[in-house]
């Protein structure tokens, strides 16, 4: 059997309330910070690319090459025993267009967002970057081939955006 409430406990207070400044309001700005351990894998992966070089953990029971690094081969459960470097270069397995910017106006050239699977790594380990300097949006394909832009080495911080975007080469 369930009572059904008919009077919540409290004050009930409406929108209305607020406008009108019959209500007790606090106003602040918080300052959210925090901090966020990369691990040892993607604290390698990323110093590595404050020097322009993209490494990869390898296994050397599954062969896998893995990128961005893990320290444990999901596949063969087992830690990761090796480092090896990958290119800058790959092609794009799958992409998205966007003419939407983060405050949801519309933009006249889109954000090209992409699933790139760099030359050197196995299957299924793309990773996710911008695409630019790629001409007409609608020229991009699955399979083009792309190569990193990056920051010049003195604006390099170890972060993936060090990698500025990936530009579509020619073969
Ligand atoms: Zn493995």
């Amino acid at each position: 059997m369930s009572a059904k409430i008919k009077h919540f406990p409290g004050e009930p207070i409406e929108t209305r309330e607020f406008r009108e400044g019959k209500v007790l309001t606090e106003s602040f700005k918080p300052k959210a910070k925090y901090a966020w351990s990369a691990g040892i894998a993607v604290s390698r992966f990323l110093e590595e690319l404050k020097n322009g070089r993209i490494i990869a953990s390898t296994c050397s029971k599954c062969k896998r090459i893995m990128v961005p690094p893990r320290i444990y081969c999901e596949k063969c459960f087992k830690p990761t025993d090796g480092w090896t470097y990958v290119k800058d270069t790959g092609v794009i397995n799958t992409f998205s267009v966007s003419f939407l910017a983060a405050d949801a106006t519309r933009l006249k050239e889109p954000i090209v967002v992409a699933i790139i699977d760099l030359d050197g790594a196995s299957e299924n380990m793309g990773i996710v970057h911008r695409i630019e300097e790629y001409g007409d949006w609608k020229e991009i394909k699955i399979g083009m081939r792309v190569k990193a832009v990056w920051k010049p080495p003195e604006e390099r911080v170890g972060a993936i955006t060090d990698i500025k975007y990936f530009k579509p080469v020619k073969e």
